[in-house]
This record gives C-alpha cells, structure tokens and sequence, in this order.
C-alpha cells in the first residue's frame, strides 16, 4: 500500500505534513497512491479527489472546520494510526457525472463533488433545460448551477439554494441571476431532481461561449452546443474514525457563533 501528501500552502499545512511524512510507515508515491493525505480544507479535499479519484481521502483540516475533513490537525495520532494499522472506515460519496460539447464536436467528460457550473457573465445566456429529455423551460440569464447534496453547503448556497441532507440522493438545478419578467418566464426556484434524472442545458443560440466549472476547475468552452449532467453514487472514498452528524456539521458551520 502507497500514500502521498497534498498540502495547503501554509505553515499549519506545512507543519502538518512534516509530521505525517516523519510517522507514516508506507511507501510514498504520488503517481498511484492507494492513500491521499489532504491537508487544508474543502478546497484542497476537492483537489485532491480531481488528482486521485480512486485513492482513499484522508481530510485534515488545519483552519476552521470544513464539511469534507474529518480529522483534525489536533489529534495527528489518531490518523497515523488509522493509516498505519489500516484501521479507518470509509464514506462513500456521491459524484455528479458531466459531458459536454462544443460546435466543433469536441467532447469533454468531468466530474463534480460539490457542482457542475455553466455560466457567461458577460452576456445573456439563453439554455433550453431538458429533463429526461423533456423539455422544460428556456432560460436567460447569467447561468446554473447543478449541485450534489455536499455540495449544497458551497456555491449552491450562496445562491440561495436549499441545503440537503447528505444522506438524500438528489441534485439540485439552481439559476443564476436568470431573468424573470412577463417576456422572460422561468421556474426561477431551485429544483431538486432525483439520481436517477439527467438534466440536459442546451445552446437554445448559435455562438454562445461560455465556462463550465466542476468544481475548482473550469473550461473554457467556445460554440457551446450542450451539457448534461447525471447523478453517481458512490464514487470517493472519504475515511474516518468517527463522524459527525450532517446537522452538527450545518449548525457549526453556518448558526453557532465564534462568540
Ligand atoms: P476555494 O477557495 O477552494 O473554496 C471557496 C470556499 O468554499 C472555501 O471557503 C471552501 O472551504 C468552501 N467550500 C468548498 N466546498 C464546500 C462545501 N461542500 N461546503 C461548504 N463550503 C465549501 O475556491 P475555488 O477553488 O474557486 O472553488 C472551489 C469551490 O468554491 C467550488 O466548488 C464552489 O462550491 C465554491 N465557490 C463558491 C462561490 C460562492 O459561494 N460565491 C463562488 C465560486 C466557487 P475551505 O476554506 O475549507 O477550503
């Protein structure tokens, strides 16, 4: 069994993995690890899920407490027993799945933990939205955001979208700034959809160009044509000793204050 390291830049994060590196008993190797030590937050658990999606995470939080870290840069023994003695349990989490495509034919295929993103600030986007094929409504605005239920805590809440509960396997479709007037009519509130649906985003114009985000990465996608996106459950691996209750997470997080 192999591990590697990645780390946040900071001197915390730094310390942190010093530590790891000096008491952890496998073999380093950052081409194909079975183990990924992520030290940081949300963030640098996203990259390190993009980098090594097959590997086992382990999340150590070294700032405030995050919703994917479950452990603490304050009890460093804990985790280098788990991974020294292979004694660790594993939550699986759910992914979203996306194509898309631009006019030239070219595919792209990615995945998200927290969200898929279409969005083109700068002008108007128009998107004719699909469900199942069916289809929906046509949208104009700025873009969506698709969101897994651990992602409904990031970006889909700072727009206003609804925060699910981890154990529901559902996406949630949110608008972004999309226009709503007697000419422009949309749902306009969130939708949260089944895993078993596939939402479609259609170019409902020619020569739309636009980013679509998984996550922190995005693409830059000129003649944007479609994208779909469909739900997959159990796709990463998270290890932890002991864990926190979903509504203990939320309430830390966003009502307990520091005070
Ligand atoms: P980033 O700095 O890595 O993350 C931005 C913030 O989102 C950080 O504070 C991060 O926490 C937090 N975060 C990440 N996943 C979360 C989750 N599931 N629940 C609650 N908070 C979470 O930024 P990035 O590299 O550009 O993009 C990564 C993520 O940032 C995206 O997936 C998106 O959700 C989020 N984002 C949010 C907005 C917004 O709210 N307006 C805009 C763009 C992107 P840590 O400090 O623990 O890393």
């Amino acid at each position: 069994m192999k591990y590697c390291l990645l780390a946040r830049d900071t001197d915390k994060s730094n310390e942190v993995a010093n530590y790891i590196k000096a008491n952890v008993k496998l073999e380093y190797d950052e081409n194909i690890p079975d183990i990924v030590v992520a030290i940081g937050g949300d963030g640098t658990i996203l990259k390190a899920s993009h980098q090594y999606p097959n590997a086992v995470i382990f999340g150590i939080h070294t700032g405030h407490l995050g919703f994917y870290a479950n452990y603490s840069a304050d009890d460093l023994e804990t985790i280098v027993s788990d991974i020294n003695s292979r004694n660790y349990k594993i939550d699986a989490l759910d992914i979203l799945e996306t194509t898309f495509k631009d006019r030239n034919g070219r595919t792209y295929t990615d995945f998200a933990m927290n969200e898929v993103t279409i969005v083109c600030p700068p002008r108007t986007l128009r998107l004719d939205v699909y469900i199942d094929n069916e289809y929906f409504e046509r949208f104009r605005g700025t873009g969506f955001a698709i969101s897994t239920p651990s992602g409904s805590t990031a970006y889909n809440k700072s727009l206003d979208g609804s925060v699910v509960d981890t154990s529901l396997s559902v996406m949630q479709l949110t608008e972004i700034a999309g226009i709503n007037s007697n000419a422009y009519r949309t749902l306009s509130s969130p939708l949260i959809l089944s895993s078993e649906r596939t939402i479609r985003l259609e170019a409902s114009e020619k020569g739309s160009d636009v980013f679509i985000t998984v996550d922190h990465i995005s693409y830059q996608i000129d003649q944007f044509e479609c994208i779909s996106v469909k739900y997959k459950k159990n796709a990463l691996k998270m290890a932890y000793r002991n864990h926190e209750s979903f509504l203990t997470r939320i309430n830390r997080t966003f009502i307990i204050s520091k005070e």
